[in-house]
């Protein structure tokens, strides 16, 4: 025989150093960990030469009877089988199956020879059979090329929980018989426990007995993200989670749980599942009477597909009922919201702008207007002997005049203009884009309104006031900021006082 090369002892060496030191001590101590017979580690150094041929496996092989006939069950399997003549001999089942399957096979077989049914390895192998035989089917859609380095990977995947089993049996006893752990929350006890979890221990286990860098890569990263490019991890990665959901106790719920966790995010995964159903049957069915494992099988595929679809459709219509009351009460917050902040920001007596808003207003449209060159105006408008008004007539008909002058201004002024009340008998609007002569307009405006029309009446008595004005330009002088206009529309105003009252005043005009 040719010399093959070396197993990858670098691999090993890495993967022992990432194991945390107790660990990997207490693996290396534990005589028992599953062993390759002498047959597969020749098979594996074959496997290993970069140009093995497939008859230098048949003659490894052929040395042991029992794998030999194992190996032509296989190659005779439905899946395997592309001539009408059965293999007979090593050879013909090696061709037939190719190198990865043959080492696939090689490998199960060596694993499953003893018998591994304690109760609680019974388990681990059950889902190690399932998901390979859910890998492979997988995998004939996605990387036919493949198949075979797809199907030991999932099968070998949770390889270090037999090992954790023999090197800690009392740990992995209460562990490992806690039925309704997820599977990932079983790696997390794992972490928890030994500082790892079993891929890592299934690589170096791996590692340790030769197997190709890729496999023993596919197991380290068997617990990773199946939203993945690569065809051959997707197919591993997949073949857990689909497992478990197989061998659950309620597994038409499993899988509309599975089913909606991929719906959500990848389409194409969902359509590789349910083309996946139809052959898994047969396929556990053969691939537990070829390991001579028992496999329980109580479910009924196309049933269980369509009650786990209705509970999908369920689940998506509970999902959406959901969205649309959340979404109705956020419409109602919002709205809340909406009325809060608008209550915020108006006078209760006369509904105008308060002084906040007028204020942050102002700041904003003059802070505007100066950094894009334009002009604007603001009125200033006090009403005239208002103290007299309340002492004569009472605060009720004080209170209706400006609530009546809030209206009127409201009517007056232009939807782009803020108009507001400052103080007491106060009144403020702000007119973007407005020079004084269009202010003057308006306070013309409010003051014809005035003659005309009465605030309020005290008994049947019409009571009509005045107002002096006041109007600040940006144009017309230098502001520095928006306080300086104001000021200079309440300087323009107290002129009007000072000369009797009930007019306009433009200032610097
Ligand atoms: P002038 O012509 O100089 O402006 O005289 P005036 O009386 O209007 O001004 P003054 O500042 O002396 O008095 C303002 C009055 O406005 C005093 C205050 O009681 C009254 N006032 C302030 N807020 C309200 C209010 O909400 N309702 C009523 N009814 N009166 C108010
Ligand atoms: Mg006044
Ligand atoms: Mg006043």
């Amino acid at each position: 025989m040719k010399s093959h090369s070396a197993p990858n002892q670098s691999l090993y060496q890495s993967l022992t150093d990432k194991l945390p030191r107790f660990l990997s001590r207490a693996l290396r101590q534990t005589a028992s960990l599953p062993s390759l017979p002498a047959v597969v580690m020749q098979v594996l150094e074959i496997a290993r030469a970069p140009n093995a041929s497939l008859k230098e496996y048949a003659g490894v092989i052929e040395h042991d009877p029992a794998l030999t006939a194992r190996l032509i069950a296989v190659a005779n399997t439905a899946h395997h089988v592309r001539s009408p003549n059965p293999a007979i001999t090593s050879l013909e089942a090696t061709q037939r199956l190719g190198t990865d399957a043959t080492l696939a096979t090689v490998l199960s077989f060596a694993l499953f020879k003893d018998e591994q049914t304690s109760d609680i390895a019974l388990p681990t192998w059950q889902r190690a059979i399932a998901s390979a035989a859910i890998a492979s089917q997988l995998a004939q859609k996605c990387c036919p090329e493949r198949l075979g380095q797809v199907f030991t990977a999932a099968l070998l995947q949770d390889i270090g929980i037999l090992a954790l089993q023999l090197a800690y049996p009392e740990e992995a006893a209460t562990l490992y018989t806690q039925r309704d752990l997820s599977h990932m929350e079983l790696a997390k006890e794992e972490r928890q426990r030994f500082g790892c979890d079993h891929t890592l221990i299934g690589a170096w286990l791996a590692a340790k007995w030769g197997l190709p860098e890729s496999l023993v890569q596919m197991i380290d990263e068997s617990h990773d993200t199946v939203f993945t490019d690569d065809p051959v991890a997707l197919c591993v990665r997949f073949s857990g989670p689909l497992a478990d959901a197989w061998l659950s106790p309620n597994a038409p719920q499993s899988f509309s749980t599975l089913l909606f966790e991929l719906s959500s995010a990848q389409s194409e995964h969902v359509a590789l599942l349910e083309s996946l159903f139809h052959r898994m049957h047969q396929q556990i069915e053969l691939l537990s009477d070829l390991l001579k494992l028992a496999v329980p099988l109580p479910i009924d595929s196309q049933a269980v597909l369509s009650e786990a679809k209705q509970l999908l459709f369920q689940h998506a219509l509970a999902i959406s009922a959901r969205l649309e009351a959340q979404q109705q009460r956020f419409h109602k917050l919002e709205q809340q919201h909406d009325a809060l902040l608008e209550h915020s920001r108006l006078d209760p007596l006369t509904q105008l702008a308060n002084r906040a808003w007028l204020e942050e207003q102002l700041k904003e449209r003059f802070a505007k207007c100066r950094q894009k060159k334009r002009t604007m105006s603001v009125v200033f408008i006090d009403l005239d002997h208002f103290k007299t008004l309340n002492d004569r007539y009472g605060h009720r008909v004080g209170d209706e005049v400006l609530q009546c002058f809030g209206k009127a201004l409201l009517a007056l002024v232009d939807a782009s203009d803020v108009a507001g009340r400052y103080g007491g008998e106060e009144f403020l609007i702000i007119m973007p884009d407005e020079t004084a002569q269009s202010a003057l307009r308006l306070a013309q405006r409010i003051m014809t309104l005035l003659e005309k029309e009465a605030m309020a009446y005290h008994d049947t008595k019409p009571l009509y006031i005045t107002v002096s004005i006041g109007i600040a330009c940006l144009s017309d002088g230098v502001f520095e900021s928006e306080h300086e206009l104001i000021a200079a529309a309440d300087q323009s105003m107290y002129y009007i006082k000072r000369s009797g009252r009930s007019g306009v005043s433009i200032y610097g005009q």
